[in-house]
């Protein structure tokens, strides 16, 4: 860990970012500038390079968090006589159907339990039943667990049945190889702060560049309004409309940079997949529980239950693993007492393992470490 960060952010985004990445917001620079807007037209670019290796796709940034880009898509890429259908298992996918209603866009559900994979028959029925749904959205890497969607299968199904495809790959979009392409979406949501390892301050949609032309005067909000935005950025030489986060945007295009310098989005897989591999197979050892079964599992986050200790205390844990220099997540389901720890960021598989022995010691001075429990018993 670097010596002058105060701790690693185990956490699935704002995350870890590299040294080089906080130093590339330390110029100020004018939203009317040239120097500026070049950057943007150069991220906007890399972008699609990233999602798509055929033309047809573009790219569109829009101030403020990841929820902002999912609320300007599903309320600007919906035609006023459309319908969506949402596909959910998780808090994401659930708020997804909150934007919906909220914009009184007609709604139809297939929502499933957190631990569920969604139903594919069930999906193409609903789309065969009600022709009044125009597009689909579902999250791809479901934050709330850390389960992966099978966003590939139900993209061929929404493309079979003719209907346009929005993917929130907030969480995997740079950590997980996805081409909207073989994927058939149609808008692609991630934001700054998740896989390519920026800071939070801006989402971006990657989009069917054919399909959002014909969006024009659909969107339900003015400073979310996706077409107008994309037309301003498209048109004007890579200008945002209304103050944009220029620091944030020097060091995406850092972050950018690094991406490519690791190898890819190919070798940044590999690395958080060694990542939750070493993690899952040291808390086993500790004899701490996956949430999830390996087959739904995404190399982003990793859920596990709290250990079978009536000793145990969440805060406690979390506060003692910060003193330590490590920040982890709260569970954020229903069903069952668990903590998240994020595997994505500027972390590495040691990180990973000198997490698991401070988690091993911390809860020894709780009393309880799963082991106590055996050792009692015997
Ligand atoms: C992070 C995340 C979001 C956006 O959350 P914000 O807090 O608004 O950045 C949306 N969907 C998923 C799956 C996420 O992981």
């Amino acid at each position: 860990m670097d010596a002058d960060i105060p701790y690693l952010l185990l956490t699935p985004g704002p995350l870890t970012t590299t040294g080089s990445v906080r130093d590339a917001m330390r110029v100020d620079y004018s939203t009317w500038d040239i120097d500026y807007n070049q950057r943007v037209v150069e991220i906007r670019s890399q972008l699609v390079q990233l999602a798509s290796s055929s033309p047809g796709y573009t790219a569109v940034l829009m101030q403020g968090s990841g929820t902002f880009a999912v609320e300007a898509t599903i309320g600007s890429v919906i035609p006023p006589d459309g319908k969506l259908l949402v596909i959910s298992n998780g808090a994401y996918g659930n708020r997804i159907s909150q934007i919906t209603r909220c914009l009184k866009i007609p709604l139809q559900e297939l929502s499933y339990s957190e631990t569920e994979p969604p139903d594919l028959d069930q999906i193409r029925t609903t789309l065969k039943n009600d022709a009044a749904i125009t597009h689909v959205a579902m999250v791809h890497c479901e934050t709330t667990t850390g389960m992966l969607n099978p966003a590939e299968e139900i993209g061929k199904i929404v493309a079979e049945a003719g209907k346009d495809y929005i993917l929130d790959a907030m969480s995997s979009f740079g950590g997980i190889p996805l081409s909207m392409e073989t994927f058939h979406v149609d808008y692609l949501i991630s934001s700054a702060n998740k896989c390519i390892q920026g800071v939070p301050g801006f989402g971006f949609v990657i989009a069917n560049q054919k399909k959002l032309e014909q969006t024009k005067g659909f969107a339900r909000s003015l400073s979310l309004d996706l077409f107008d935005q994309w037309n301003e950025m498209e048109h004007k030489g890579g200008k945002w409309r209304y103050t944009s986060p220029t620091h944030v945007v020097c060091a995406f295009l850092q972050a950018l940079k690094e991406l490519q310098a690791e190898g890819g989005v190919t070798q940044r897989h590999a690395r958080y997949l060694d990542n939750q591999s070493t993690l899952v197979s040291a808390m086993q050892n500790l004899g701490l529980h996956t949430l999830l079964p390996r087959a739904l599992q995404s190399p982003i986050i990793t859920s596990f239950y709290y250990p079978d200790s009536p000793l145990f205390s969440f805060q406690q844990f979390y506060d003692e693993l910060k003193k330590r220099r490590y920040v982890i997540y709260p569970g954020k389901i229903s069903q069952a007492d668990t903590f998240r720890i994020g595997n994505i960021g500027n972390v590495f598989p040691a990180d990973m393992q000198n997490l698991v022995v401070q988690i091993s010691q911390v809860l020894d001075t709780m009393g309880s470490s799963p082991g106590e429990v055996i050792k009692s018993n015997s």
